[in-house]
């Protein structure tokens, strides 16, 4: 995963450093340990998640984990294996669906963060599964996005519910509701919201993203963070857990190489699962996410 690469690399030639050694000592735990520490902050991972990470690591290690291991450089490898996929969330996480159809799900998220496309991806994923989503186009703020939806939709075979031009333009709380009386009425048994972003984060932005929350009710708000963003991640995550709360998260960009670290720290501020990643710009570009998939692909 080309955003983890680097992280992957450094983390990787660490581990591989102790295969060496015959028996670890405090010392060698504890220069191994500030690799990874290193390795994590120059990634972007968020300092408190690195501190718990780290102390983890150190105290299974040190532990009698380590000294009882016949092999520990690859107890050490585990470990830290283990570790990761906690930070990721441990288990995967299936989508909720609604006892009464159509199960809800609003995206959420700043501009460019990945929302339409997205948006594509999530329905021909569950089109796929045998579902009948339906894509309601509520991102009225980007003058593109509604014909960006209708053009992901074709490409997914989804149909696309949009305002009509001079019909609800403008009020994006009206064509989030309505889309979903569409679905109810045409039987869709899945309905995905795409709501508007904007570059920062922004109250109005907020406001109208937590006003179509009330309106629809979703049974899944996913909040769609660009995974390049670095450092600003975790306020940003942090902002619209206030603002509108939601319910999973969607990585998107991971094909990208700048320091994905931020995506480490995502779970850990917000305490909500990751749920789906997205790895490039075709529709095909996504995956369900599993945190123990994601660890081993790091420590390859
Ligand atoms: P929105 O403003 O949140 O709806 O964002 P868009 O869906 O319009 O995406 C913004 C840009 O990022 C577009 O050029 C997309 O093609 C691109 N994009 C979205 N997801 C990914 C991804 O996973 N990887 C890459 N490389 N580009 C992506």
């Amino acid at each position: 995963m080309a955003a983890f690469g680097s992280l992957s690399t450094r983390l990787t030639e660490t581990l591989a450093k102790l295969r060496t050694k015959g028996k670890l000592s405090a010392s060698d735990v504890d220069g191994t340990v500030r690799e990874i520490r290193r390795a994590l902050l120059d990634a972007d991972v968020a300092l408190d998640v690195v501190k718990s990470f780290t102390a983890a690591v150190r105290e299974r290690a040190l532990g009698a984990e380590v000294s009882e291991a016949l092999n520990p450089a690859q107890q050490v490898v585990k470990i830290v294996n283990d570790e990761l996929v906690g930070i990721l969330g441990g288990e995967s996480r299936q989508l909720q669906l609604a006892k009464q159809p159509p199960t809800v799900i609003m995206l959420a998220g700043l501009q460019g963060a990945g929302k339409t496309t997205l948006a594509g991806k999530l329905a021909k994923h569950l089109r796929g599964q045998g579902h009948t989503p339906l894509l309601v186009a509520s991102d009225l703020q980007r003058p593109n996005a509604v014909t960006q939806l209708q053009v992901v939709g074709g490409q997914a075979g989804v149909p696309v519910f949009a305002p009509e031009p001079g019909n609800g333009v403008g009020d994006p709380v009206r064509v989030a509701r309505e889309g979903v009386a569409e679905a109810t009425r045409k039987q869709h048994d899945i309905v995905i919201v795409d709501t508007a972003g904007r570059l920062g984060v922004d109250a109005d932005m907020m406001r109208q993203a937590a006003d179509i929350r009330k309106a629809v009710q979703p049974d899944e708000v996913l909040f769609v963070i660009d995974a390049m963003i670095g450092q600003d991640a975790v306020a940003t995550a942090k902002a619209f857990q206030e603002g509108v709360d939601f319910t999973g998260v969607v990585l998107t960009k991971l094909d990208g190489d700048a320091r994905g670290g931020a995506a480490l720290s995502i779970r850990g501020v917000t305490g909500k699962p990751i749920m789906y990643a997205s790895t490039g710009e075709t529709l095909d570009d996504f995956e369900p996410f599993h945190p123990d998939r994601m660890a081993s692909r790091i420590l390859d």
